[in-house]
């Protein structure tokens, strides 16, 4: 704390970790050498730049961006851009680090990083986003590269935005690389990466299921959020034969008892992809019951997908939840449970993944688009969606390694941290103290 004043996420996100990794590293004690738990909690490189930019009334705005270069032990640095009012330093820090780990989950050789800035998009013309995204680049564009640091989208940046900015940095580079992932198809996108959040999330809730000998056919689900996330994981769960009753975002929460189908999903999509308007406007299309200001953690479900933020569930949310009966809990957002709601959970027997192992699918999936732009060509859709599947059973298969307890029961953030861990951790102590 005294090294990170004022960054309570990043403290939290590294608390969190390094109480799963105790017992571990006190049976391996070569990973606590070589100085390398300190060197793993203090990024790489740290960037903060001025984005200045004119609005549509001829104002001059100034927003502060970020890149946080947090490890490239195992590979380039990689993670997504946030735009959103509440990003700072503790926040991207958390998302950098937690990135990391998660990476090294998905077995690509990506390293871990997170950038974004204070920015608003909401209510923002596209011109503004657009002349906002140039500007950003201006900077970004010297720091990051194919084999240096590859960004992506998270909160507030998704396909126009990596538009804008994947434009620019071919303008400023003179490659056509463009470096990121998250592209459109017409240039360089992979099929697959805009759902593959969404689906891996739901995937690896089904294998944990399974391994609990149950399915998700058949069950109810709540999910948070209404953006890229919830939406694909919104689309799989009803695949995959559950019934999703809530939808959400910062104004409120729908609440949908006969359940989403296929209809109903595409005017959730028109409302937030094509007007970027608020749930509460999807709820009034349909005449859906909606209530202001709240989450959905108080509707009784089998199991709960948050897809929105961190700490959007409290020890309080997840006494609810484990009342009202839910079963099993798999984060599409990062940190969205915390550290309270987690021991919550985990001492009530709820299967609870961690956003670093059941969202892995996203940036696995970018990881599938550099590996597609390296060779100049792209997968078809069941080439990628079959990719991500393996993966996401590969990480459920390393979490029940190293999370399975003496009496069988799995701790999947305990088996996620360790294996992230691991492979980050061998990789630093082969390179030497750098
Ligand atoms: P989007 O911008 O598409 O959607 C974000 C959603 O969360 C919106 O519904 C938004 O509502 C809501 N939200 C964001 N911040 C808040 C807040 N402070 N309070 C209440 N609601 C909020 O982002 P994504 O779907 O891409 O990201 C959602 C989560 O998933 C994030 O935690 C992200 O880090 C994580 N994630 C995303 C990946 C990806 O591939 N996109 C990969 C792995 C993780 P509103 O519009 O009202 O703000």
């Amino acid at each position: 704390e005294q090294r990170n004043p004022g960054q309570p996420e990043f403290i939290q996100a590294v608390a969190e970790v390094m109480e799963s990794l105790w017992p571990f590293i006190s049976e391996h004690p070569r990973y606590a050498e070589h100085g390398l738990l300190d060197r793993l909690v203090e990024p790489e490189r740290v960037i903060q730049f001025r984005v200045s930019w004119v609005d549509d009334r001829g104002e001059v705005q100034v927003n502060r961006g970020f890149r946080i270069q947090h490890s490239s032990a195992i590979g380039p640095f990689k993670g997504g851009l946030r735009f959103h009012p509440s990003v700072n330093l503790s926040v991207l820090k958390f998302l950098a680090f937690e990135q990391t780990f998660k990476n090294a989950l998905t077995t690509l050789p990506m390293g871990g990083g997170k950038g974004g800035s204070d920015f608003d998009p909401k209510g923002r013309s596209p011109g503004e986003v657009m002349r906002f995204c140039q500007s950003f680049m201006t900077e970004l564009y010297r720091h990051v590269g194919s084999d240096t640091d590859v960004p992506a989208g998270d909160i507030g940046v998704g396909g126009r935005e990596i538009g804008f900015l994947a434009g620019m940095m071919k303008k400023l580079s003179n490659k056509a690389s463009c470096v990121f992932t998250g592209k459109g198809l017409s240039f360089g996108g992979s099929l697959i990466r805009p759902e593959a959040t969404g689906y891996g999330t739901v995937y690896f809730a089904e294998e944990m299921l399974r391994h609990a000998g149950k399915t998700m056919a058949g069950m109810t689900v709540s999910v948070s959020g209404s953006g890229n996330v919830a939406q694909y994981g919104i689309e799989k769960a009803m695949a995959l034969g559950a019934k999703v009753i809530t939808a959400s975002d910062s104004s409120g929460t729908v609440i949908d008892e006969a359940g989403f189908t296929a209809e109903k999903l595409a005017v959730l999509m028109d409302v937030k992809n094509v007007h970027y308007g608020r749930v509460s406007e999807y709820a009034e299309r349909l005449g859906l019951y909606f209530e202001a200001g709240k989450r959905p953690w108080h509707v009784p479900v089998d199991i709960a997908f948050p897809c929105a933020t961190q700490n959007e569930i409290d020890g309080d949310d997840a006494a609810m939840l484990v009342r009202n009966g839910v079963k099993c809990v798999a984060e599409g957002a990062n940190m969205p449970c915390n550290a309270a709601a987690v021991r919550v959970f985990e001492q009530n027997g709820v299967l609870y993944a961690p956003g670093k192992a059941s969202n892995a699918g996203g940036v696995a999936t970018s990881g599938l688009e550099m590996s597609q732009n390296a060779m100049r060509l792209s997968w078809t859709r069941e080439e990628v969606d079959g990719r991500l599947l393996e993966i996401m059973q590969g990480i459920h298969r390393m979490c029940l390694q190293y999370g399975t307890r003496p009496d069988g029961t799995v701790s999947y953030s305990d088996g996620a941290n360790v294996a992230g861990f691991v492979k980050v951790a061998d990789a630093m102590l082969s390179q030497g103290v750098i």
